[in-house]
């Protein structure tokens, strides 16, 4: 079976010099039977570029130095296979891009095949729901969203307000994805996707990266385990989701787990847990990471 993992900050712990408690190292890889493991370069909360500059390069130093201690890189989902555990590069956070539309091609360059318009606070693009949820891209914002679909980079919509989504959604010819949301109607929080939001998202060929953060998938004080994430696997599926919901886990980025999936080595458990509730093979199949690779296929080719 193939596992794909949408989301993790572990490049950023690694660059904070966080290393001795990640949550996500080869070991649990390959105990969990990971075969893709999407590695976001995140922004954080400084707005000097220049600190943003020295960030992102201890970020992809931090990753060439995981590549030269034998760690795979994939440039693209459909390399993924059993067995093996890749890496692929992710951007949360489109800083890097504010200074013009040429600044991309450099990270699809390196790798970068998936970019969160906004983390938390607002950028030359566009506006995080945590900000407002009716101020649309900026323009320079839409323009950029065009110029990474037409590098075959898929644009990230966790993070972004509803107004952001609807414009990529609308006035752009790729389906974007989500790498790390849940469902807003079983746990209301802004970082989480209305219903109309997932409908929409998946009427345009999209993907959602369940993230398993308890302050996304319950209410504060309620219990959080396995069982509570595959409620919200279950709500996008009743939403048209079959066959475009993967696990987008946001290792390393989260402070509280589920209870009983800690880390990648639990990723097993949560594939029990499908089976348990009746998911069939072909379901478990495409929710473990067969959604994700078939997302890319559905994106426009590399027109570079
Ligand atoms: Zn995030």
């Amino acid at each position: 079976m193939i596992i794909c993992d949408t989301h993790a900050d572990t490049l950023y712990q690694i660059a904070c010099g966080s290393t001795d408690k990640l949550d996500v190292t080869m070991e649990r890889l390959e105990k969990g039977g990971v075969s893709l493991q999407v590695l976001a370069m995140f922004v954080g909360e400084d707005e000097d570029p220049v600190i943003i500059e020295k960030r992102f390069a201890d970020m992809l130093a931090a990753f060439e130095a995981l590549i030269a201690q034998g760690w795979r890189q994939a440039f693209d989902p459909s390399e993924a296979e059993a067995g093996v555990v890749r890496t692929m590069l992710s951007i949360e956070g489109c800083e890097v891009f504010a200074s013009g539309l040429h600044t991309i091609a450099p990270y699809r360059e390196k790798g970068v095949r998936m970019a969160a318009v906004t983390w938390n606070y607002e950028n030359a693009l566009g506006i995080p729901a945590c900000v407002n949820e009716d101020q649309g891209l900026k323009p320079y914002g839409l323009r950029a969203v065009k110029e990474m679909q037409r590098l075959g980079i898929a644009v990230d919509v966790s993070h972004l307000n509803i107004a952001g989504f609807y414009d990529i959604l609308n006035k752009t010819d790729a389906p974007p994805l989500a790498s790390h949301s849940c469902c807003r109607a079983l746990r209301d929080h802004p970082r989480n996707l209305t219903d109309g939001q997932l409908r929409d998202l998946f009427r345009a060929g999209g993907f959602v990266g369940l993230n398993f953060y308890p302050s996304f998938l319950a209410d504060p004080g309620q219990p959080c385990d396995i069982n509570t994430l595959i409620d919200h696997i279950d709500h996008m599926h009743q939403l048209g989701g079959a066959g475009m919901v993967g696990f987008g886990s946001d290792f390393d980025g989260i402070p509280s787990k589920p209870s009983g999936l800690d880390n990648p080595s639990d990723f097993p458990a949560l594939i029990q847990g499908l089976r348990k509730r009746g998911y069939g093979e072909e379901p478990v199949t495409s929710i473990a990471g067969q959604a994700l690779m078939d997302y890319y296929r559905r994106l426009p080719q590399d027109r570079v």
